[in-house]
């Protein structure tokens, strides 16, 4: 079918930004036979600064959106290496019918490219370089009606005139930016974690790493015997000659604010073995930083026919700063949520399945989220981090507790003692 312009900027849908939470939602509403529009300010392949590490909860959703797993350039990890306080300590990801027993890392410039290729073959309609500047409000209603945008060329320079776009429900998945919630008055609310974190690629040896690596713990010299420098680390081999590694700081520590991220990162990988190859030299890329908004730090998740998904609505785990996953499974709920809600008539009977996205994400991760912020504010407090890695780290059946706890791998039914515990804890926390 030809469009005339005026309808190819007409869509049962709008999804603002094509990272996982707007890829997965396009995928799902496109193969429900939504027509939805997919709008993107950047060109793929383009780099997300990102650590790139999928655990089971990610590939249980790329899973489901049928991508191919078995293809070159996945790179699959059977668990997480934790090291500090002297120890090393190799956790497989559990067993579980929920959840594959398998992890994955992937660079960004691949998995997003892959999941918005995906999207758009499923038929969503995908527009790269065009740069969604607010949301289109319905004086009458107040409700939103659509966006506008601008063409933009590589660097994000306009290149054409500002268009409107129309839709009835809108999802804005535009990542920690959050142009449109901003724009509809959603502010960040203040007294939720958030992180900020580094991270470069290194060619090394190490490349194909069977597991992720996690440093609770980095010194500026002699492990013990020099400076304990803020914040967590991590080394994801990549599988192509290189590891993404990088360290996060969560703004409950003290350092927070007064740091030089680069400069740390730099201090802690030259104090590594040189054999590891992690050094200037062998660096590929840029050191790049962003933030990691956590625990629902921006809601309503839903409001006006515009649904927040991943980063715009504050959706990183506070555990371990995973938001990939949340991304993904956001952006499916919404996608559930919205061919439900068109098979409706317009109108209050409509709103009202709409309005159940969010409470169904406060139903999800709300309690979760609330133990994560509880957590965040503990590890904040390096005397409690000191001794929580000293005791905890040998012994292994805490640590396997610690790590479903962590990367919110649990069975709902049919659980071990550990399932039921974390999920009734999540079940009695209040929503986040
Ligand atoms: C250093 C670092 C390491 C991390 N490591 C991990 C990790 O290992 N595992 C993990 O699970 N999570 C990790 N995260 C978190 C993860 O990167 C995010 O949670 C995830 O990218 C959220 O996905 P999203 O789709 O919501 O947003 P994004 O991935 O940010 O995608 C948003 C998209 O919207 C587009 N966009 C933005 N504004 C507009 C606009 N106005 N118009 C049109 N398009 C627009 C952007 O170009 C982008 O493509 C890390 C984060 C950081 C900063």
């Amino acid at each position: 079918m030809t469009r005339t312009t005026a309808d190819a900027r007409q869509a049962d849908v709008i999804v603002v930004g094509a990272g996982p939470a707007g890829a997965s939602a396009a995928y799902h509403l496109a193969e429900a036979g939504v027509d939805v529009l997919l709008l993107e300010k950047s060109a793929f392949p383009r780099d997300k600064v990102c650590g790139d590490g999928l655990t089971p909860r990610a590939v249980r959703q790329l899973v489901a959106m049928g991508i191919d797993l078995d293809a070159p350039g996945w790179q699959r990890n059977r668990g997480l290496r934790i090291v500090g306080a002297g120890h090393r300590l190799e956790l497989p990801w559990p067993d579980l019918a929920s959840f594959p027993p398998y992890g994955l890392v992937r660079t960004r410039a691949d998995l997003d490219e892959i999941l918005a290729r995906h999207a758009e073959k499923a038929g969503a309609r995908l527009m790269e370089r065009t740069s969604v500047t607010g949301p289109v409000v319905d004086e009458r209603t107040g409700r939103v009606t659509g966006v506008t945008a601008k063409p933009v060329d590589d660097r994000g320079r306009r290149i054409g005139e500002e268009e409107t776009y129309t839709a009835p429900v809108v999802i804005a998945a535009d990542g920690v930016s959050a142009r449109i919630a901003i724009a509809l008055g959603l502010e960040r609310r203040e007294n939720r974690p958030m992180a900020v974190a580094v991270r470069a690629y290194y060619e090394t040896p190490r490349h194909h790493d069977e597991w992720m690596e996690s440093w609770l713990e980095l010194w500026d010299g002699k492990p013990g015997a020099s400076n304990l420098l803020p914040g967590y680390g991590w080394i994801f081999g990549v599988g192509d000659g290189t590891a993404n590694v990088g360290l996060g700081i969560l703004n409950t520590s003290k350092a927070f604010q007064h740091v030089d991220y680069k400069d740390v990162l730099q201090r802690w990988l030259s104090h590594t073995p040189a054999e590891w190859g992690f050094r200037d030299e062998n660096r590929v890329g840029r050191i790049g930083s962003a933030a990691l908004p956590m625990g629902f730090n921006r809601k309503p998740h839903y409001t006006r026919g515009v649904l927040l998904s991943g980063d715009s609505g504050g959706m990183v785990n506070p555990f371990n700063g995973e938001g990939i996953d949340y991304a993904l499974e956001s952006g499916h709920l919404a996608a559930e949520t919205i061919v439900q809600a068109l098979a409706r008539p317009e109108g209050p009977a409509r709103e009202r399945v709409l309005e159940g996205y969010a409470a169904a994400l406060d139903g999800a991760y709300g309690g979760y989220f609330t133990l994560g912020r509880v957590f965040a504010k503990m590890i904040g407090n390096p005397t409690f981090m000191k001794q929580a890695t000293k005791y905890g780290l040998p012994r292994t059946t805490l640590m396997k507790f610690t790590l479903k706890l962590m990367a919110n791998l649990t069975d709902p039914r049919d659980g071990d003692v550990s399932d039921r515990v974390i999920n009734a804890l999540s079940k009695v926390a209040p929503a986040a």
